[in-house]
């Protein structure tokens, strides 16, 4: 393995947080200052091809980007807000239940699962509810205002 997979993989597997491609290059630099973006992009490709790392949209929360993490840890769901952007993990027994339930059904043999819930989270209802009830108010011209 090549140091800049290693390096990559390091900071995948200790992160513990879903990073995308753009922030692990600063953190990769950091690191190792000869690396250059396009080495970093190609190197996730091939992690992910070799099955060290998944790749994950995180329903495009935050755009096009894609977000990595290890393979080490045991499956689960995403829990995503899709107003701020924060990232939950859901460890449960219902999910290998749900995996065997689908091999059962299907005779199929599953080699990945991926579930992705979006959502609002309990501080962004909130939010949420205020700003409905803001915009519920005559006069204000609340479009352009939050612009
Ligand atoms: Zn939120
Ligand atoms: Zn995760």
């Amino acid at each position: 393995m090549t140091r800049q997979r290693q390096i990559l993989l390091d900071l995948i597997d200790q992160s513990g947080k879903h990073l995308d491609a753009e922030s692990l290059y600063q953190l990769a630099r950091a690191k190792d200052p000869k690396l250059n973006r396009v080495t970093v992009y190609r190197t996730l490709k091939l992690l992910k091809k070799g099955g060290l790392v998944d790749e994950l949209d995180l329903l495009h929360y935050g755009g096009d980007q894609h977000y990595y993490e290890t393979r080490a840890k045991q499956e689960h769901a995403h829990i995503i807000c899709l107003r701020c952007g924060k990232v939950e993990e859901y460890f449960g027994e219902s999910l290998q239940r749900l995996r065997r339930q689908i091999e059962e059904h299907f005779g199929f043999e599953i080699l990945l699962t991926r579930t992705e819930v979006g959502g609002y989270c309990p501080h962004c209802q909130v939010l949420r509810a205020r700003e409905l009830a803001h915009a519920g108010e005559p006069q204000e011209d609340s479009h352009n205002r939050r612009k």
